[in-house]
């Protein structure tokens, strides 16, 4: 398939089908008990979600409790720097707890709490998502269960307090590497036996169906919000939009309010050290097809066909694999997408924070890193950047690691 063989303007009616399926990718790769359960949310996502009450709930707590809709800033200094290119960017960033993450937790929360459910249930690596759903769980009042590898405890101690400051359950997982992947493993048994009273909220467009679609519909707000914002502050549509892609949650939510435009798509993957398998998480520019986590999509492998270690300073980017909506709109060509590295990503996050007063998280600064690159290479025109996150939690890091870099 191609870009010419899919209608843009009927994509989301036809994307996933019934199955969670985009094109090859997605699915859903689970025992049959897990799949009962999943079945539970795929219906309750079109019967709950779809209704007028949810949305409108949804739409109060979005305006009043996280504080949106999210400014675009037009970033003048720095397109004065880079020459007749405009940049701007979506301040995902103010979104309280600080990045886009609240978006789909705050729409999983409620959907719990629709159903019936008294727990939500979730695996964190870095303690971001750990942390939204956690506030999430606090303000409807469920009971939060979050499972993290014991040696990811220790180091993301500062999320961890959040997390317990916020009343969630902090399950610290021993087995294996103690790490990510055994937090997953442990998170899918816990729901396997609780299903009945909890339901399971991946942090992501990843997963088995419906999550890729149900966590890109929670974060297509900031796409409708920046295409609107966007029009009425410059008159026209941006040239290109821009995020980073991890799991892809930011750049779906982002993505999805242009797929259907004239306007030019980029997502952005982490080169880390460079492109030597292990020194990466570029699964889409590098990878192949394969099943992870529940889902079919382009991933990482090692020589046995596992997930590869990854890496990438960003540990939002960490991820040996990236949504299935993503591989298919990579094949398609409908999006871009390419790499930065850990150099230019500092580079970035210092010219970001001194020429405009932004501190942005170090994920976010992959996409900042490559629209400067862009803008140079575009020569005329407007570029929009989705801010997925403000960079408070990276500071201590970078000034250890890199110190504090001067900007030209
Ligand atoms: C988690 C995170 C990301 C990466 O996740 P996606 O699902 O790819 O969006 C990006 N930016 C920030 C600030 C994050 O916390």
């Amino acid at each position: 398939m191609n870009f010419n063989d899919v209608n843009f303007d009927t994509y989301f009616k036809n994307y996933p089908n019934e199955k969670g399926y985009f094109g090859p990718y997605g699915g859903s790769y689970i025992p049959d008990e897990l799949q009962a359960a999943m079945n539970e949310i795929t219906e309750s996502y079109f019967t709950i979600c779809k209704s007028r009450k949810f949305i409108n709930e949804l739409r109060r707590i979005r305006k009043e409790f996280q504080g949106r809709p999210t400014p675009i800033s037009h970033l003048e200094r720095l397109s004065t720097k880079l020459g007749n290119v405009q940049l701007y960017a979506k301040r995902e960033d103010l979104n309280h707890t600080g990045a886009h993450k609240l978006n789909h937790c705050m729409g999983e929360a409620l959907l719990a709490k629709y159903m019936g459910k008294s727990k939500i249930i979730a695996e964190t690596g870095a303690g971001q998502h750990g942390v939204a759903l956690a506030t999430a769980a606090a303000y409807f009042g469920l009971k939060c269960d979050i499972y993290m590898g014991a040696v990811d405890i220790k180091k993301q101690a500062p999320n961890v307090a959040r997390m317990k400051i916020l009343g969630a359950n902090v399950i610290s997982v021993t087995d294996g590497l103690q790490t990510l992947k055994e937090a997953v493993d442990a998170a899918f048994a816990a729901y396997a036996r609780e299903y009945k009273d909890a339901i399971y909220c991946i942090g992501s467009c990843v997963g088995p169906h419906p999550f890729p679609m149900m966590v890109r519909d929670f974060q297509s707000i900031v796409g409708i919000e920046a295409r609107e914002q966007f029009v009425e502050m410059t008159g026209e549509l941006p040239d290109a939009v821009v995020a980073c892609v991890g799991g892809g949650s930011n750049s779906m939510g982002m993505f999805s309010g242009f797929l259907n435009y004239p306007v030019d798509i980029y997502g952005v993957e982490p080169l880390g050290r460079g492109p030597k398998l292990g020194d990466h998480a570029a699964s889409l520019t590098y990878g192949t097809e394969g099943i992870m986590h529940g889902f079919n999509s382009i991933m990482l492998k090692d020589e046995n066909g596992e997930p590869a270690p990854v890496y990438s300073i960003a540990s939002g980017l960490d991820y040996p694999s990236s949504g299935p909506e993503h591989a298919f709109l990579r094949d398609l060509g409908r999006v871009k997408y390419d790499v930065v590295d850990d150099e230019e990503t500092i580079d970035a996050f210092y010219t970001l924070s001194r020429l405009e007063g932004i501190i942005p998280a170090i994920e976010s600064s992959h996409a900042v890193a490559y629209a400067i690159k862009l803008a140079k290479k575009m020569g005329k025109g407007s570029i929009l950047i989705n801010l997925s996150g403000r960079g408070d939690k990276d500071m201590d890091y970078i000034i250890e690691k890199y110190g504090i870099r001067d900007v030209e």
